[in-house]
């Protein structure tokens, strides 16, 4: 029984604040098939006895739970819901979402979430947006779709419910903008991807027009959990206002590159040497980290010595969660070619609607590459806040993260660039 022991809903009651988080026994992980393990059974009730709580019973024990959305805003996932709890209006209700991993491995866990969250909202159908080139695990999702169809556990009458909802597997095209929320409506409406001005809010007019919520695939795949276990076991891992488990996935100079799910709030220290093999050359070999995805700045070393991974640690260190994508650097890393390279990304990625953007990410790359420290401050301050959508800041803020912390790098590099171009310039002029 898992009821028993660290997760137990009966310990959450007050609880100490702690400093010292993990490891995450097994039996306390919600994604176990990512390790090759086999599910634990269900305990506390299967799919049908959750979806016959309805919906405020199931979104109460996600605003119970405190977990907040972990595709990069952090916004509390049980309030999210909760918006979509409004006088019905005769329209059809969707909602979608965008996570390789849990898709690849444990399909079932998110049709089953699909499902929970989608009664939750009073809901018709889920879009699930997975990238053009995730081709395997389309088809991975797609059979675990049709199994629970086969099943009854979707479609007319799902669960013996009484309750009518179905699933869609929508490919994209590849394009990193799709993972912004309105991008996402625009392409599964069959648009070019391009980002809304907000309002409205999805809530209000969002896919075809029906009040749709986006949530993040690891988001929804958790709510069944949650719903079996209780929001107060969710809410007896981490700390205030970051609770509860999440995946991280540490790439880079690491030993062993992994997608891991842990307690929130542990050291990035431990969750690298625990899981990940340690720095390539150990720990005092590491030169900067970035925490949360390439939109997060990077942090150095000192920094890292310290920090715990969440929300509110990393804010506190000018950095953010963001999905929990670790970006490991060692000091034989070339940390002004890494943010060029960023920089290039955006520039690439950029869909063009905002001159800030536009325009502003191939200067960043190039002020970069030419080591312009100011004017590159500059340009990344005009692009933060100025635009449609968050790409545009999730640029900016590397290159402001690169200066912040690494800017006697950035004058060496910029002095010897200097000196490079007079002897150029001297011996052409001779
Ligand atoms: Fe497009 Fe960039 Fe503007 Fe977002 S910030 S809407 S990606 S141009």
């Amino acid at each position: 029984q898992l009821s028993a022991g660290r997760g137990s809903t009966a310990s959450a009651a007050p609880k100490q604040e702690k400093t010292v988080f993990g490891p995450l026994k097994d039996e306390d992980r919600i994604f176990t098939n990512l390790y090759g393990r086999p599910r634990l059974a269900p305990e506390g009730g299967h799919t049908k006895e959750i979806v016959l709580k309805g919906r405020d019973w199931i979104t109460n024990e996600m605003k119970v739970s405190g977990m907040r959305g972990r595709g990069g805003a952090g916004f509390p996932t049980g309030l999210k819901w909760s918006f979509m709890h409004k006088p019905d209006d005769g329209r059809p209700r969707a909602w979608h979402l965008q996570d390789r991993e849990i898709m690849r491995h444990d399909p079932h866990t998110l049709v089953e979430g699909c499902l929970v969250s989608g009664v939750a909202m009073g809901g018709q159908a889920a879009y699930i947006y997975i990238r053009g080139e995730f081709y395997r695990e389309a088809c991975t999702l797609q059979a675990a779709i049709n199994e629970a169809y086969d099943a009854g556990f979707l479609g007319k009458n799902a669960c013996g419910s009484g309750y009518d909802y179905d699933i869609y597997v929508h490919r994209g095209a590849g394009a990193y903008i799709c993972g912004e929320e309105t991008s996402l409506i625009e392409s599964l409406e069959g648009k070019a991807g391009k980002p809304r001005l907000k309002p409205p809010f999805p809530a209000d007019v969002g896919v075809f027009g029906c009040p749709t919520t986006v949530n993040n695939v690891e988001t929804i795949a958790a709510a069944p959990t949650v719903c079996r276990r209780g929001g107060a076991w969710f809410a007896s891992f981490g700390r205030d206002r970051n609770r509860g488990t999440k995946l991280f996935n540490i790439s880079g100079h690491v030993n062993n590159p992994c997608t891991v799910e842990e307690e929130m709030s542990i050291t990035m220290k431990e969750l690298i040497e625990r899981h990940a093999g340690g720095v390539i050359g150990g720990w005092d070999n590491l030169l900067a980290v970035i925490p949360g995805g390439s939109s997060t700045p990077l942090i150095p070393k000192n920094v890292c010595d310290t920090v715990l991974m969440d929300f509110d640690s990393l804010v506190q260190a000018q950095t953010a969660l963001g999905t929990a994508a670790l970006i490991v650097m060692n000091k034989q890393a070339d940390v002004v070619k890494c943010i060029a390279r960023l920089m290039d990304f955006y520039k690439h990625e950029s869909c063009g609607q905002c001159t800030p953007c536009r325009e502003g990410t191939g200067w960043m790359m190039r002020l970069t590459n030419r080591f312009e420290i100011d004017l590159l401050w500059e340009v990344s301050k005009q692009i933060e806040g100025h635009t449609i959508c968050a790409l545009g800041d999730g640029a900016a803020w590397p290159a402001q993260g690169l200066i912040r912390h690494f800017r006697p790098e950035l004058e060496r590099r910029m002095a010897e660039f200097a000196a490079k171009n007079s002897t150029k310039t001297g011996s052409s002029q001779s």
